[in-house]
């Protein structure tokens, strides 16, 4: 007899009580969808031989394949790389302030460009404008999709069609292909470089200025550092030569902050209220970096110049949205109090949490990961770690921080792949590092109060390990 007679039906699957609660979850569609794969790969393996698998095995197979497919995309994970903002991660997550912000703009409708005064039309950039005026003395403000669209539409606005005057030792790439002179072709700009990797003077920048210049810009160095015989011309001094030639003194200071970080035990980092205290005339930077908001390109200036900027078209194209500017008003505001920002804005907090207290975290959950890993010919230990800022941020800088070391037994280093493949697995997926033989979790950006979620997680990797196994 052909056994493929005996396949059970879509219906006859359809009905099992085992898939009630899926129908439930996400409709007759979707599981319908995946019985119908289910059973079309099944009929392709008897035919090449294989045996007809039981109903209950087939019901089994069609609850892990609809969990599998309808588990979102974008799924929160327990970021112990070590980078505290990690660009791949999403980088900065957000203060429970600017989130509550964000849940209330998406809820409901909101004041987003109407004046709640005059009951006319008004303009999104005042959701964030006089904040952020009153955090970096600039005049004006405005906002965009990231710091690569501010820098694209400062240059489309400013330069088109003429020259942009910038040191070769900042010719940057930043991860995900954003380098600076393909950014200036495209935004319609001529670069000129001046001077040499390593050093660039001031004379440099005099010797290249013509009738064709548009700025002069300084380009944050990120993502490296160069050492030894180097030169660079200080910001004042640029802006000083700039303006003698009516020319605007632009700098995309990439990371940039809001506050000396240095007064939080952090490296210094440029903030925006220098670059504008220095005499540029523009800064953009980063709000998901060392801010510590959403995804946004901030730019902040001169009043005449954020208005050229406001009227380009292609602003239009790179708005930011209300769940942005909710969230980022709500940082924002949260800078208004620098005596608890380390403890409210989180990549701050991260940042600046203390090795000792780390560590001491490390030890409570030492057995927990233990435990979770005593099937495998691995140990487990709690190291001192160095983590990193990220984002290309003080690329040089190291925090002490702590956490777990997983090294193989013996010589077995594909046990580790497996350890990684498995925390990847779970509901919420570990993200650690690899690094000197081991597998490494750093514990910096676990919050206190995640431990016990974090502990309930690891619970679950045995099973994961058996899952992924095959
Ligand atoms: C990160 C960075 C950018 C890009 O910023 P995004 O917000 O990621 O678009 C541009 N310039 C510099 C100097 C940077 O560090």
């Amino acid at each position: 007899m052909n056994p493929l007679s005996q396949l059970p039906s879509v219906d006859r699957l359809l009905c099992a009580p085992e898939l009630a609660a899926l129908v439930d979850a996400h409709g007759h569609a979707v599981v319908t969808a995946a019985i119908r794969d289910l059973l079309a790969a099944v009929r392709t393996a008897v035919r090449e031989g294989a045996a007809l698998p039981a109903d209950a095995a087939l019901v089994a197979r069609v609850g892990a394949a609809v969990t599998a497919q309808m588990q979102p995309r974008l799924r929160p994970v327990f970021n112990l790389t070590g980078t505290v903002l990690h660009t791949n991660l999403g980088r900065a997550p957000l203060p429970e302030e600017a989130v509550q912000a964000l849940i209330a703009a998406a809820r409901s409708p909101c004041a987003l460009e109407y004046d709640l005064e005059t009951g006319g039309r008004g303009d999104r950039d005042h959701v964030v404008d006089d904040l952020l005026c009153e955090l970096t003395g600039a005049e004006a403000a405005t906002v965009v999709n990231n710091n690569a669209a501010a820098v694209f539409l400062l240059l489309n606005t400013l330069a088109q069609k003429k020259q942009v005057i910038v040191s070769r030792g900042e010719l940057i790439e930043i991860g995900g292909a954003f380098r600076v002179p393909d950014i200036m072709s495209r935004a319609g700009a001529k670069l000129v470089e001046v001077g040499t990797t390593n050093r660039t003077h001031l004379k440099d920048f005099a010797e290249a200025i013509t009738p064709r210049s548009a700025l002069l810009m300084k380009v944050h160095a990120s993502n490296y550092a160069i050492h030894g015989f180097t030169h660079a011309v200080a910001e004042s001094e640029l802006a000083e030569l700039a303006h003698r030639h009516q020319l605007p003194f632009v700098i995309d200071l990439g990371s940039g902050t809001l506050t000396d970080l240095a007064a939080y035990g952090l490296p210094h980092e440029p903030t925006a209220a220098e670059a504008i205290a220095a005499g540029a005339d523009l800064v953009t930077f980063s709000g998901d970096k060392l801010l510590g908001g959403p995804q946004a390109g901030l730019l902040v200036g001169r009043r005449d110049l954020i208005a050229k900027i406001k009227k380009n078209p292609l602003k239009r194209a790179l708005r930011v949205g209300k769940l942005t500017l909710a969230a980022l008003e709500a940082v924002l505001a949260l800078y208004r109090d620098p005596d608890r920002l380390h403890l409210r804005v989180t990549a701050v907090r991260q940042l600046t949490r203390p090795q000792a207290d780390i560590a001491a975290q490390a030890a409570r959950l030492l057995p927990v990961l233990q435990a979770a890993l005593a099937a495998l010919p691995v140990t487990v230990d709690v190291v001192a770690l160095m983590s990193q800022i990220g984002s290309g941020s003080l690329p040089v800088e190291r925090l002490p921080s702590s956490g777990f070391a997983i090294r193989p037994q013996g010589r077995k280093g594909g046990v580790l792949k497996r350890i990684e493949q498995g925390l990847r697995a779970l509901a919420k997926p570990v993200i650690g590092r690899i690094g000197d033989g081991a597998l490494l979790l750093d514990l910096r950006c676990l919050a206190a109060g995640e431990e016990n979620e974090f502990g309930a997680a690891l619970a679950g990797l045995p099973a994961a390990l058996r899952r992924t196994a095959v």
